[in-house]
């Protein structure tokens, strides 16, 4: 085989069909159509997935020594979304399109005035895109040529419905019909999906599913201390399902009403250098991400503006991801100060407070947060490890090879077990002592059908780092070895069994 070409970035099209095709994941609810916002993971998902969550557990909880594990429920006492201020703060503003019964984020739907010579002739609109700015040029474009309008057009200055006048909103056109009057004002709209709690369906009984699993950690902050394992400064983590009801969930899992967590709250004295602590985590989660393989090319920091930061909070930074649909917010870290657990014991009556060895005073610790979604790693990893490569073979045919990159830490399965014929007994004897040894301890697949070259190409399309051939030199030739296939280089050299484990012990933890 040659050496092969350089990958391509892959399209949000080739991905979600992928996914599909080879078991990642499927619309939820799919022989009903579909259920928006929702998802299911197929076989090699959940295993994708569970790799990065265990990755994330390992390395945030049981390697570190002043960090320890939650799980809390997931519909909790209405009281805790009230004082976390999510009953009356957790909004998204809401324009909604009268005409086609489309609703948008205001934040996500931007418009620009068409101005002509100086003179304001018309509006456009365009959903957030990496093309926004772009897109309304060349509608800007198109009114003015629909209109004949003779000028000059001067270069169009995007604002996002936000920022719309209240005389500007009947006149910017929908983007569902195309025409103005029908977008109606911004309004909030409170993400959280509520329930019912018992036989009654009231007032009273109105309960929540959890918009994120940080509110867990600050309730039983002191359940936590009074049980004696912890010492500031120390973190609480928990992985679990939130839920939010996305005004607009798009981009496949990016943005979705349920998705998964991984959480971290990390409580630092009152008198810490906070910024340091910030600046620590923001390095660690950006190295944790590397170490999951992704590319150090598509990562970038986002420092939140001050004047846009909740009142409580010092600071925040996001670590963003370029996704296909443009660089968009992957991991939160923020430094959220004592707000947290203040407004719980305001709210509830039960301190919140550690005592000081040193000072001999009470006080409430501060903390920092890093909260990230597992779908978004999810996703962010695939688009980072697909590549379609065109490989020669020793006949000099050009193919395409589709191949996931996935670091061998994460990707669903480890190794393949191939025995070269499948007729031949003492190869698939071989081979199915060596699978069942491997199956203890990794995920292992066993493949005997078709041709040696079409079955590594079914394991490079899910990202199987190593596969294992079973072939007449491991059955008569001394040393009991197997021709091992490496995805990315597509080299092959011959391998003990010892070496085998000795190598997955290295690379898979
Ligand atoms: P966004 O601005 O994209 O809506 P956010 O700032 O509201 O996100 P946080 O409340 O900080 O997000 O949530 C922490 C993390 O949870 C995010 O960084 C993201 O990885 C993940 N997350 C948030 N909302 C969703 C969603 N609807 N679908 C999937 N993951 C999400």
């Amino acid at each position: 085989m040659s050496a092969p070409a350089a990958s391509n970035e892959v399209s949000m099209e080739t991905l979600v069909a992928l996914c599909k095709r080879r078991g990642f994941i499927f619309q939820s609810s799919e022989i009903y159509g579909g259920f928006n916002g929702f998802f299911d993971y197929g076989p090699l998902g959940v295993e994708l997935k569970k790799n990065i969550r265990d990755c994330w557990w390992n390395d945030m909880v049981r390697r570190r020594d002043d960090v320890v594990g939650l799980e809390t429920s997931i519909i909790m006492h209405p009281k805790v979304w009230q004082a976390s201020g999510h009953v009356d703060g957790f909004t998204d503003p809401l324009v909604d399109c009268k005409v086609s019964k489309q609703r948008y984020r205001a934040d996500q739907l931007f418009f620009a005035a068409v101005v002509v010579d100086g003179k304001t002739v018309g509006y456009v609109s365009a959903l957030e895109s990496e093309n926004t700015a772009a897109d309304l040029q060349t509608a800007a474009e198109g009114l003015k040529r629909k209109k004949a309008i003779q000028g000059t057009l001067a270069p169009i200055i995007a604002k996002d419905m936000t920022e719309a006048q209240p005389d500007e909103i009947p006149l910017i056109p929908s983007p569902a019909t195309g025409e103005p009057g029908s977008l109606t004002a911004p309004r909030s709209f409170n993400m959280m999906f509520q329930t019912n709690v018992g036989a009654m369906t009231d007032a009273s009984s109105v309960a929540y599913l959890r918009p994120e699993t940080a509110q867990g950690m600050f309730v039983d902050f002191k359940n936590v201390v009074d049980t004696g394992r912890v010492k500031l400064p120390f973190g609480i983590a928990q992985i679990g399902k939130s839920f939010r009801n996305e005004i607009t969930p798009r981009n496949f899992i990016f943005r979705s009403r349920e998705f998964e967590q991984m959480e971290m709250e990390y409580f630092i004295h009152e008198d810490a250098d906070w910024a340091k602590c910030h600046e620590e985590w923001i390095t660690w989660c950006k190295n944790w991400l590397l170490s999951i393989g992704l590319p150090e090319s598509h990562l970038s920091l986002y420092a939140h503006p001050k004047e846009k930061l909740a009142f409580y909070s010092r600071g925040t930074v996001d670590i963003m991801f370029r996704y296909p649909f443009g660089v968009q917010e992957l991991w939160g870290i923020a430094a959220r100060g004592s707000y947290d657990l203040t407004q719980h014991a305001n709210a509830s009556g039960k301190p919140q407070e550690i005592f000081d060895e040193t000072t001999k005073k009470k006080f409430v610790p501060h903390v920092i947060e890093p909260a990230v979604g597992t779908d978004r790693i999810f996703l962010a990893v695939l688009c980072a490890a697909y590549a379609e490569e065109q490989v020669t073979d020793e006949k000099g045919n050009t193919e395409t090879r589709t191949v996931l990159r996935l670091s061998p830490r994460i990707a669903p399965v480890k190794v393949a077990v191939l025995p070269l014929l499948k007729n031949k007994e003492q190869l698939t004897a071989r081979a199915q002592a060596l699978y069942k040894k491997l199956q203890r301890r990794y995920a292992v697949f066993y493949d005997e059908a078709g041709a040696i070259g079409r079955r590594y190409r079914r394991q490079d399309e899910i990202g199987t780092p190593w596969c294992v051939t079973i072939d007449f030199d491991t059955i008569e030739k001394p040393g009991d070895t197997f021709t091992l296939r490496e995805r990315d280089s597509m080299q092959q050299r011959r391998i003990t069994e010892a070496e085998l484990f000795a190598l997955l012990d290295e690379q898979v933890y």
